[in-house]
């Protein structure tokens, strides 16, 4: 765990107590500070209650006057909620993990941070650069969006890089954190609902540079609009601003996990972040290769009769669907879930190389209608366990039965976890 006598005697109050909220509470506490910490949920605020050194009470009923901080989880939206609105009148900073990370890291044994946020790719380019700086040899973990609270984690010794993920959420929640390296992958519409439009949920990733000394590095993927105009106003940076384009080819047949148009730009952009820490060419073409990747993420997880079975549950728009198309040739694809949108535009390029769509969930009579004409067959098969038998009679050997759904899982599943497991179990419970 990560304590400092920065949060001695300080007041905060923790609103949500999952995991990242429990490690802060936690991490608090350890240090001397004075925690109060609520959850609507009750589970979580008897886990809370457990700590020692934190007091669980419902915030709404407090004064936050000389409070030095109101610490949000990333799940609590902060446009609409009333607790935000009145730490902003109280003059108390609303702020996340990341955020009282930033502000301790002058306590830590000398290290640098690698921060990456954009729409699609983040943990993957997150989980790839850790695993290049550990096949160096070089101390580093990963932390933030991957799912492992920053605060909970040992620190580094003096060397160290610490490889965040930043979600824009996060990023909202941050006003101190100077990345030695920041990546943005790529800016496309998502999570709309908790922003005031596209421009609103663009700038909180711009953010990210804003908050960087003019001399560290900036990494920028720039295959759309947003993003290049955010490296646009880097220019400045000049050899600390690294662009990366889209559609470059190059030899990926060394890097088995790392397939794919999107997988060619992720690895680029971790490229270019491990180079500025100093890793040798060496060291990033055995990290490259040794890469095992994500789960969920493009996984084969069988071949039968010749039939390659691949999850990529985690897609879960338009965009992270259409480069997993464009990964493979004959594909069945299953598709559908709880819509983020209202087309396919994205996925149309690669519409070709579907001989099957089976569409599922809440999008599925939608994305049928707009899928009919455009591929061959389409079925309504409403469930995932109905599709993947219906695509695994369907397939001929050398064919690939994808779940890629364009879709977040809370119609039908508990989270995008969950369906991938769904879907693995299905395959497995093929005759
Ligand atoms: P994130 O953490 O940002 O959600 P992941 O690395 O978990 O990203 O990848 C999620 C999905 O997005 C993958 O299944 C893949 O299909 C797609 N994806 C990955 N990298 C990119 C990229 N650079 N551009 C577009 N889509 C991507």
């Amino acid at each position: 765990m990560i304590t400092s006598p920065t949060f001695a005697g300080r007041r905060y109050a923790v609103l949500g107590l999952a995991r990242s909220g429990l490690a802060t509470v936690r991490a608090l506490a350890a240090s001397g500070a004075y925690v109060v910490g609520w959850d609507t949920d009750p589970e979580a605020r008897a886990r809370a209650a457990a700590i020692d050194g934190v007091i669980v009470h419902d915030i709404a009923e407090l004064s936050l006057d000389g409070a030095a901080g109101l610490v949000v989880s990333p799940g609590v939206p902060l446009n609409t909620h009333p607790l935000a609105a009145r730490a902003r009148e109280a003059g108390v900073p609303v702020i996340g993990d990341i955020e009282l990370f930033a502000q301790v890291r002058g306590d830590l044994p000398p290290h640098k941070v690698v921060g990456i946020t954009g729409t699609n790719g983040k943990s993957t380019t997150t989980a790839l650069i850790h695993h290049i700086l550990r096949t160096a040899g070089v101390p580093s973990l990963m932390g933030g969006n991957i799912g492992l609270p920053i605060l909970e984690q040992p620190p580094l010794p003096a060397g160290g890089v610490y490889v965040l993920e930043l979600s824009s959420y996060q990023l909202d929640l941050t006003q101190g954190l100077d990345c030695d390296v920041a990546v943005l992958l790529n800016v496309t519409p998502d999570h709309l609902d908790r922003y005031d439009g596209f421009e609103a949920y663009a700038a909180s990733k711009a953010r990210l540079f804003a908050m960087q000394s003019p001399a560290h590095d900036a990494i920028i993927g720039i295959g759309d609009a947003p993003s290049a105009q955010i490296a646009r106003g880097l220019s400045a940076r000049g050899e600390h601003l690294t662009k990366i384009a889209p559609g470059i080819c190059m030899d990926q047949s060394h890097w088995p996990a790392l397939q794919g148009p999107h997988n060619a730009q992720n690895a680029l952009a971790a490229i270019a972040a491990v180079k500025a820490l100093g890793v040798s060419e060496a060291d990033i073409d055995r990290g490259l290769a040794s890469f095992t990747g994500l789960p969920h993420r493009m996984e084969t997880v069988a071949v039968r009769n010749g039939v390659t079975f691949v999850d990529d549950s985690k897609a879960t728009n338009p965009e992270s669907t259409a480069p997993a198309l464009g990964a493979f040739g004959r594909i069945h694809w299953i598709v559908g879930g709880k819509r983020k949108g209202d087309d396919l535009d994205a996925c149309a390029p690669y519409f070709d190389r579907v001989v099957a769509a089976y569409t599922i969930g809440e999008a599925g009579p939608l994305f049928a209608g707009l899928l009919e004409g455009r591929v061959p067959t389409v079925t309504h098969s409403g469930d995932l366990a109905a599709a993947v038998a219906q695509a695994a009679a369907a397939a001929r050997p050398g064919d690939t039965v994808l779940l890629s759904p364009a879709c977040a899982s809370f119609d039908q599943f508990r989270d995008y976890e969950e369906r991938g497991a769904a879907f693995r179990a299905a395959v497995e419970a093929l005759a």
